[in-house]
């Protein structure tokens, strides 16, 4: 019954449709059609609006651009995060990651300078300045982030000016995040916590670098998965300077110019951050994926191809291949409860929607849904390619347009984070959580077969035959 009312048609707002494809169709949800070949083909690069502010009254499932900020910054695991603003912003992003740490746990807490009616009307920077000391003399952290939120945007208050009077203090780095919710989407954060990271890491190119030396950029350690693929790189001779910003500590940051190369594994949030480390301590970057069997192997030789060293590279490519042939073994017991499954996937940046279509792939299955909060054009063109005929893709989608999809779409399941869970359970359809904040491992190796399990358990539930 659930299901027979939830499948009332919800028309798409005009100004979306540029930001949804239906593949071998063009651009353009259509009013009030099921998606895709009605309305006008006016997409750009990658064949879909993507980078661009959210519409308004769409409810978009981005987060703010402090929010984004905030979960690029966060697992570094020794840094003490001020959030200036009402306690909410705090409140809203404690503990936002499932980041592992194996030092320090003060990242996992939330500090905030609590404002109120009062210091909005006459200032927030005396407030600030004592947070400051207040955390300096409470948990002598080496790094302090200030973060700006929305209001600390209206009434101006200087946060660059009382972060660097605290640096002469205290001796310390204490470094600004401009980030008001109001500056951005989530991955206008994402570039803001970039350049808050290169005040860490510096502008300096160093002498000798590390010639087995690399530094991962957006991978953050959920559920140890930095240590994975650390263990991994390990087997092939490489070594990791700085995981930015997975387990990461305030001098990893200082000693990642000595990397001879930056993998990019979350280009959202990073690029911009690899683009500039390359322009100015002239370290190239690759871009990597540790989800899936492709993805994997094609990161860690292509690691190892770009360090251009031919014996790392033929340890790549043995430990590669061992490891394709087990898990081969391994998603034989999956695919046979797997097959001909159709899957939706709603998350945050292209190269996991990218990775989880070859995953779904290589489980037996189609992808019949695909979208992105922050994918850029060049990820569209991907996807684009890899999907079958008839595939919904999705930039910044809303609720209703995710339910929709996933209905005329007939999907079995559908991959996302916590925002897109109930959206899944109400319409009787299964979910697998592939968010920031969950427990459990789903890179690398290790993790084709948490995931396989997962969808498996999931799509196989006996509850969906009581809806
Ligand atoms: S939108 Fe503004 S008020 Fe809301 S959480 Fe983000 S910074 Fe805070």
């Amino acid at each position: 019954m659930l299901r027979e009312i939830t499948r009332q048609k919800t028309d798409i707002l005009a100004e979306r449709a540029a930001s949804i494809l239906t593949i071998g169709g063009c651009s353009g949800g259509g009013s009030g059609d099921a998606g895709g070949e009605a309305g006008g083909c006016s997409a750009g690069a990658g064949g879909i609006a993507c980078e661009k502010d959210s519409a308004s009254g769409s409810v978009s499932q981005r987060a703010c651009a402090f929010c984004g900020a905030r979960v690029v910054l966060n697992p570094i695991t020794d840094a003490f995060h001020i959030i200036h603003g009402p306690i909410g912003c705090s409140s809203y992003t404690w503990d936002i990651r499932g980041s592992m740490s194996s030092s320090s746990d003060l990242y996992r807490n939330s500090f905030s300078t609590d404002m109120s009616e009062t210091d909005i009307i006459f200032g927030g920077e005396k407030k600030l300045s004592r947070a400051i000391d207040q955390a300096v003399k409470a948990h002598h952290p080496p790094l302090i982030f200030v973060y700006a939120t929305c209001i600390v945007g209206v009434i101006g208050d200087d946060v660059r000016a009382v972060c660097k009077a605290a640096e002469k203090r205290h001796g310390i780095r204490c470094v600004p995040v401009q980030s008001p919710g109001f500056s951005g989407h989530k991955a206008m954060g994402y570039r803001l916590a970039g350049e808050a990271i290169l005040e860490v890491v510096g502008s300096e190119p160093v002498a000798r670098r590390q010639a087995h030396g690399i530094n991962i950029l957006g991978d953050f350690n959920l559920a140890g998965e930095t240590w994975i693929v650390k263990s991994y790189l390990r087997e092939i001779g490489v070594n990791v300077v700085a995981g930015i910003t997975g387990d990461s500590t305030y001098e990893q940051l200082r000693r990642a110019p000595e990397a001879a190369l930056n993998a990019v594994q979350c280009a959202g949030s990073m690029h911009a951050l690899a683009r500039k480390m390359e322009d100015r301590l002239h370290i190239p970057y690759v871009n990597v994926s540790f989800y899936g069997i492709e993805d994997t192997c094609a990161s860690l030789v292509g690691i190892a191809e770009a360090l251009g060293d031919a014996a790392t590279i033929a340890r790549a490519e043995a430990f590669c291949a061992e490891q394709r042939a087990a898990c081969a073994v391994l998603l034989e017991r999956y695919r046979a409860n797997l097959e001909g499954r159709r899957a939706a996937i709603y998350v945050g940046g292209g190269f996991k929607a990218i990775s989880l279509i070859k995953q779904f792939r290589e489980l037996g299955m189609s992808t019949v849904m695909v979208g992105t909060q922050t994918g850029r054009p060049e990820d569209y063109e991907v996807i684009r390619d890899i999907v079958e005929p008839g595939c919904v893709v999705l930039d910044d989608a809303n609720p209703a347009e995710l339910e929709r999809f996933m209905l005329d779409k007939g999907a079995d399941i559908l991959v996302g984070g916590v925002k897109e869970r109930p959206l899944a359970y109400k319409l009787g359809v299964a979910f697998c959580d592939h968010n920031h904040e969950r427990k459990h491992p789903l890179a690398g190796f290790v993790g084709v077969e948490n995931f396989a399990a997962e969808i498996n358990r999931s799509l196989n539930s006996p509850v969906w035959q009581y809806l």
